[in-house]
């Protein structure tokens, strides 16, 4: 089970709000989209589920056990994941270094080989390169391998900080493509960060808007993308 729950969550940095007591739930085996506009709180939101930023207010949980306040590492034992903006490879290291990296807090040695075989099997590219540095790799390889380094947790929940930037569209596609049969084949919920409403309308799921830091709106993300809702979050807010 990987029930997620946040309530009245604020994130400060300093004396800048980064996020003002933002509520909401979502349930496993869900696709959600965070949309919203530059400096939105995004990214803290995030961070804040995964425990890289602290909160200021509120509480957050994961199947009714707290996270606000435990280490990162004990958040990543409870079942989450999370995917950097800018996903974030070691370009020196080859692609399985890379994934074993992301096996950290893990110390069944033998389940670990298991799943970089199923890593591989699911982006077969990355096992054709597996001995290549990941600094050759191509933007969208790149990004398939930071996510496989994700799934090295055995995560039941994986937080996607804008998997399409800098990437071309076909390449967008794939990469959706990809979370799409994962969550399907391992049951997995979704919480990605998706700056275009449009895209998140096309793969589908539900989107919660951010503007300015709180909540604008939650709803099905085809909807949103007709909405007038989303021009006042992108153009309305300070
Ligand atoms: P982007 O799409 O640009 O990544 P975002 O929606 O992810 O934006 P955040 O990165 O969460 O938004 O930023 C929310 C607010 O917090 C912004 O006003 C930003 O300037 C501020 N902020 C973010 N990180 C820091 C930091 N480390 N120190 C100070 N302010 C920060």
């Amino acid at each position: 089970m990987s029930k997620l729950g946040i309530f009245d969550v604020s994130v400060r940095y300093g004396k800048v709000p980064a996020l003002t007591e933002v509520s909401f739930t979502v349930e496993e085996g869900e696709r959600l989209f965070i949309s919203g506009s530059n400096g939105a709180g995004k990214t803290s939101l995030l961070k804040a589920v995964c425990g890289a930023v602290s909160t200021t207010h509120g509480r957050i949980e994961v199947d009714g056990d707290m996270l606000t306040g435990q280490s990162p590492e004990a958040i990543a034992r409870l079942g989450l994941t999370m995917v950097p903006e800018g996903r974030e490879i070691f370009g020196t290291l080859t692609v399985e270094e890379n994934l074993r990296v992301g096996t950290g807090i893990r110390h069944d040695t033998e389940a670990i080989e298991t799943d970089i075989d199923e890593v591989y099997q699911s982006f077969p590219i990355l096992g054709e390169r597996r001995h290549a540095n990941a600094g050759a790799l191509s933007g969208g390889q790149q990004q398939m391998l930071a996510i496989g380094r994700g799934l090295m947790t055995n995560p039941k929940l994986m937080l996607v900080d804008e998997p399409s930037l800098g990437l071309a569209p076909n390449i967008v596609d794939q990469v959706y493509e990809t979370l799409v049969n994962l969550q399907n084949e391992r049951g997995l919920t979704l919480i990605i960060v998706e700056q275009s409403s449009s895209r998140a309308a096309r793969v589908g799921g539900r989107m919660v808007l951010l503007g300015g830091g709180k909540v604008m709106g939650d709803g099905d993300a085809a909807t949103f993308a007709e909405s007038d809702l989303l021009k006042e979050a992108y153009f309305g807010q300070d």
